[in-house]
């Protein structure tokens, strides 16, 4: 396939023909959706890092400017408002697509919205990745394997899924995402990607969003007890966003499909969580248990060893290393809330 740039350089030297020496050899044009969100703005850090274009595509529904404001006067960084629920016009080499709430209280504030964002919002990336030739990525889910039968998940597990459940909107709105860019490969050739991502945390997650990590890092900072849900033996497996974007640009850049499961697979049951972060923060912290959600999966835990063998990708950072990372940016931002108010 031709790149963007190769394309501009091949009807003559116009606005955009320079030729630049990105980490391939050429510089790239990448659209990120989603990319003013928790992931998506350490993705963009990435990307125009290493020398490429970025346009990011965010209706900044849970995203933030401030995620991205230090590129703000690069001539390689654009942002536009735009949801991606609505088609868009747009010349690109390749489209990391990651639009969607992620926290389940962000995802189930408004369900139809959310599986429109999974269903409509990816058709229409599709479609933009079949007219200009792009490469798409599409950031799916562990959810896709619901409350898992098979432990640790593995990419060929089809999982145990409610649909009609509170978070379907969520699980089978990414399967059916999933299902739209294989058809769009087999049927229209279009060069995708898939990747599986399980639990993320790190720096510029949304400080109340709900999600485990975020919750029980603002509960100990704001020393209010850690709001533990069920009886707290359900686990999860935690990854440090730094892995995931590592993992996210091999797939791009490698020529296997997938899915791939992207994770780390230390486990541990949300007892321990809170035990970790305790340690971190602060020892004294108490636990108080509240009442679980519904179809709450009881374990999860990525077995990677796909991942590890084509990709040649593994997560670097264990949880008590990537912990204190994200408590010092979250202690920054509950000081400087503390100050508006
Ligand atoms: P996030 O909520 O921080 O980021 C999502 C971004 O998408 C936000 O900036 C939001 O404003 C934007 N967005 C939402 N709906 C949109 C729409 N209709 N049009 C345009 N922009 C829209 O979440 P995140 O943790 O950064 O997750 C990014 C992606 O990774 C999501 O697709 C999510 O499903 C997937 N994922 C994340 C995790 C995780 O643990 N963080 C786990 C599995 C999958
Ligand atoms: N689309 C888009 N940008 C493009 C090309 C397509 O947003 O550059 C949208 C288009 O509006 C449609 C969807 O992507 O809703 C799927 O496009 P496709 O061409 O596959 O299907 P069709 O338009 O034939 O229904
Ligand atoms: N959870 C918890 N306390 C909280 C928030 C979540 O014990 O304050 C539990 C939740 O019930 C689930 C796990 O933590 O079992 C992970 O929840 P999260 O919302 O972070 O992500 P999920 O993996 O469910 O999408």
């Amino acid at each position: 396939t031709t790149t963007f740039e190769q394309r501009v350089l091949s009807n003559g030297p116009g606005k955009t023909g320079r030729v630049m020496v990105g980490i391939r050899g050429k510089r790239l044009r990448i659209v990120v959706t989603g990319g003013a969100g928790f992931v998506g703005s350490h993705l963009v850090d990435k990307l125009l890092g290493r020398g490429d274009s970025v346009i990011v595509i965010d209706n900044f529904f849970t995203g933030r400017k401030e995620n991205v404001m230090h590129h703000f006067g690069n001539p390689r960084f654009e942002l536009i408002r735009h949801d991606v629920v609505d088609p868009i016009l747009l010349e690109v080499d390749q489209i990391y697509h990651l639009a969607c709430p992620a926290s389940p209280v962000h995802y189930k504030y408004n369900p139809i919205k959310t599986i429109k964002t999974n269903v409509m919002g990816t058709l229409n990336m599709l479609g933009l990745a079949k007219r200009v030739g792009a490469r798409f990525l599409l950031t799916s889910t562990s959810e896709v394997y619901g409350d898992p039968l098979e432990h640790p998940q593995k990419e060929t597990y089809w999982g145990n899924v409610n649909p009609i459940g509170e978070r379907s909107c969520y699980d089978e709105g990414k399967r059916t995402a999933e299902t739209l860019a294989m058809d769009y490969h087999r049927g229209d050739g279009v060069e995708v990607r898939i990747a599986r991502i399980f639990n993320t945390y790190g720096p510029r997650m949304c400080i109340d969003d709900g999600r485990v990590v975020s919750n029980f890092v603002a509960q100990a900072l704001r020393r209010l007890p850690l709001t533990v849900y069920g009886d707290g033996k359900q686990t999860r497996s935690f990854q440090y966003v730094s892995d995931l974007v590592d993992g996210l640009v091999a797939l791009m850049e490698n020529e296997h499909i997938g899915p791939f499961n992207l994770g780390n697979p230390g486990e541990f049951t949300m007892l321990e969580l809170a035990e970790v972060v305790k340690e971190t923060i602060d020892s004294s912290a108490t636990i108080e248990f509240k009442p679980n959600t519904a179809d709450d999966p009881h374990m999860r835990k990525p077995d990677i060893t796909k991942a590890k063998h084509l990709l040649n990708w593994e997560p670097k950072v264990s949880l008590r290393e990537g912990l204190p990372r994200m408590v010092t940016d979250f202690q920054k931002r509950i000081e400087e809330e503390g100050r508006k108010r």
